[in-house]
């Protein structure tokens, strides 16, 4: 223990901890309390005596425990979610809070891996019909994965490890995931396909994904339509990626030969769901991390991180920044927002091809400030899009590292347009590149400016229809009318084109949210090229 520290840092363990992360706080002499059963009262009363606090899911850290708490320097999360902490509460009060990402990843890869092969060889049927005193050979015929096509949908922490080891099954790899890069993908020796190809090639398909709008139906009836008669499903990620109807639809049909599931859109499963009785399908009660060792994993995780924070002072997975002084991010805060809202933009306007690196431009008054800070914000808003771990100032520029994805920094001096301007530009794998550029009105009134080569004034909030179309007369009624006859209220409406140019981009912010079938709509009509949905 370093000169000056007390001799020993008291620990409040208020969830039920793995006895192994205790003994890392033993070892390194603290003195730990474990309290499964403490109340958020007997909290509130005893935490100013501690200097570290570690949680599940449990109890609670709200702001007034925290206004309690005089010593606290660590907040520590044993998991990932930290919706039961209130982070911005412990960063006024410079309390670190950490989380364990990761802890849980191989259990969840082998879950994956456990269902591909319960589907391939009928194990849990098999199981039953022995169970029911029978000795049936002939129902029970499986294939093998040697020599089969996988297609992992999302290349992240999980989809990687499943990757890996099934090379060893002797699989052949295809991989989807429009944020990781040609070096991630050639050194899993997966071959970069796009959902639709998986679809149509694979034998086995397994979903490693957030939850987003973008992933949400991904696997839908039309896809369905397009597998093999032998294609086989998993998905340990998140209910709703796949569309359970569609899925019981197609395994009664025998549109597909299997499917696994741990995670549903609604948990519990109702009891009259129809993926209970659909054929061959297994399914499990979200279980993929539940295994001795994620619980020991996150919990000699967060144990360590702690011990290294307080007596070395070194912060490991951290979800709040270190404090930047209060008076430069006031001056700060409205490029900040504006650079995470144009990251999530670009993020969301991201084509067919895989994403290569990330360069950030800045221009004009900006450069007066440390730049840091707002290309870590183009890469927070970027990759907050791309997954459901908590994303902050302090990992995402990491998490785009961990992807292959490099982010580099630029400054152009001059004249120019606009009196400050920051620039995000996605140069993806095909040799494509998007920009999309940003200004701040005084005093404090952050637009998107420029998308690619046509510049606007656009409100970054909320819901924009984002429309390429011909620059013919009439687009701007046609699409106001047909929006207007979908009951959608236009609160803002801004077009661009380039000089000479007969194409244009209008952006639309809309009140409420748009589904698929009005963008379908607006696509069919008389010059238009293209509408998405980005919301921010
Ligand atoms: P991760 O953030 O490391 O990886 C997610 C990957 O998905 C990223 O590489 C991202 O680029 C990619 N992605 C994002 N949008 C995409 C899109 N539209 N199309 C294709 N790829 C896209 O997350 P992870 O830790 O690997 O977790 C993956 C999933 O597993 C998450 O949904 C997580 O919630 C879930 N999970 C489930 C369990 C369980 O108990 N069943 C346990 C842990 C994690």
């Amino acid at each position: 223990m370093r000169a000056g520290f007390p001799m020993t840092y008291k620990v409040l363990v208020s969830d039920k901890l793995s006895e192994d992360g205790l003994e890392v706080f033993r070892k390194a002499g603290f003195q730990t309390d474990h309290l499964p059963e403490i109340t958020q009262e007997e909290i509130l009363a005893t935490i100013g005596e501690y200097d570290a606090w570690v949680v599940r899911s449990r109890s609670r850290a709200t702001a007034d425990i925290l206004a309690n708490a005089t010593k606290l320097r660590v907040i520590g999360r044993a998991g990932v979610g930290v919706d039961n902490v209130d982070t911005p509460a412990a960063s006024k009060r410079g309390i670190i809070v950490m989380n364990t990402p990761g802890g849980n990843t191989i259990s969840t890869a082998e879950h994956a891996i456990a269902m591909m092969m319960a589907i391939a060889r009928k194990i849990p049927q098999a199981d039953a019909s022995m169970k029911a005193g029978k000795w049936d050979k002939k129902s029970f015929m499986g294939v093998e994965l040697r020599g089969k096509t996988l297609g992992i949908l999302g290349l992240g922490r999980i989809g990687q490890e499943v990757a890996r080891r099934m090379r060893g099954f002797g699989m052949h790899l295809l991989g989807y995931d429009p944020f990781v890069s040609d070096d991630t993908l050639s050194q899993l020796a997966a071959e970069a396909a796009t959902v639709d190809d998986i679809c149509r090639r694979a034998d086995f398909i397994t979903i490693h994904t957030p939850l987003s709008p973008e992933t949400k139906n991904l696997i839908n009836a039309e896809r369905l339509a397009t597998m093999k008669k032998t294609t086989r499903i998993v998905n340990c990620a998140r209910g709703g990626i796949v569309d359970e109807a569609a899925l019981a639809a197609a395994l009664e049909k025998g549109v597909i030969a299997g499917a696994a599931l741990d995670v549903f859109e609604n948990e519990p499963l109702a009891d009259d769901s129809p993926l209970r009785t659909a054929p061959n399908i297994v399914i499990t009660p979200h279980i993929a991390a539940s295994t001795v060792e994620a619980q020991e994993n996150v919990a000699i995780q967060v144990a360590e991180q702690i011990v290294e924070y307080l007596k070395d002072n070194n912060i490991v997975n951290a979800l709040n920044a270190p404090s930047i002084d209060p008076k430069v991010l006031e001056t700060l805060k409205p490029y900040l927002t504006l650079c995470e809202k144009l990251g999530s933009f670009a993020a969301q306007y991201a084509g067919k091809s895989r994403v290569k690196s990330i360069t950030t431009r800045f221009s004009g008054s900006v450069l007066e400030y440390e730049l840091s800070p707002l290309t870590t914000a183009f890469a927070k808003g970027f990759v907050e899009t791309t997954t459901d771990h908590p994303v902050n100032y302090v990992n995402a520029r990491h998490i785009l590292k961990e992807r292959g994805i490099e982010v580099l920094e630029t400054k152009r001096s001059g004249q120019f347009r606009f009196s400050n301007l920051m620039t995000i530009a996605v140069a993806c794998e095909d040799g494509s590149e998007n920009t999309f550029s940003g200004t701040v009105f005084e005093p404090d009134h952050g637009r998107i400016v420029i998308v690619n080569d046509k510049t606007f004034v656009a409100l970054p909030e909320g819901n924009l229809v984002v429309i390429e179309n011909n620059d013919v007369p009439g687009i701007i009624g046609r699409v106001g009318t047909y929006l207007g006859d979908k009951k959608m209220n236009i609160a803002e409406m801004t077009w661009g084109r380039r000089d000479a140019d007969s194409h244009a981009m209008t952006i639309i912010n809309v009140d409420g949210d748009v589904d698929e079938a009005t963008l379908e709509g607006l696509r069919t009509l008389p010059d238009i090229l293209g509408a998405r949905l980005i919301r921010l």
